[in-house]
């Protein structure tokens, strides 16, 4: 996942659904690390919209 730091509100909302603990967040600066699989859970969760992932089809 890739977050858009311009949009982020840095809610944690994100970090709290995503099944593999992936997501680390500091303010708005949201980072996912090598364990996130692109599942694209936490793209639902965000209020903004500011997640993105790429999936793989
Ligand atoms: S795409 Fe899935 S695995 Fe990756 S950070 Fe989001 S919820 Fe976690
Ligand atoms: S859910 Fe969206 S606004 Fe909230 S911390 Fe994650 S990326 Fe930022």
């Amino acid at each position: 996942m890739n977050v858009d730091s311009k949009l982020c509100i840095g809610c944690g909302a994100c970090a709290s659904v995503c099944p593999v603990n992936a997501i680390e967040v500091a303010d708005t600066y949201v980072r996912a690390d090598k364990n996130c699989t692109n599942c694209g859970i936490c793209t639902k969760s965000c209020p903004v919209g500011a997640v993105t992932v790429e999936r793989k089809l």
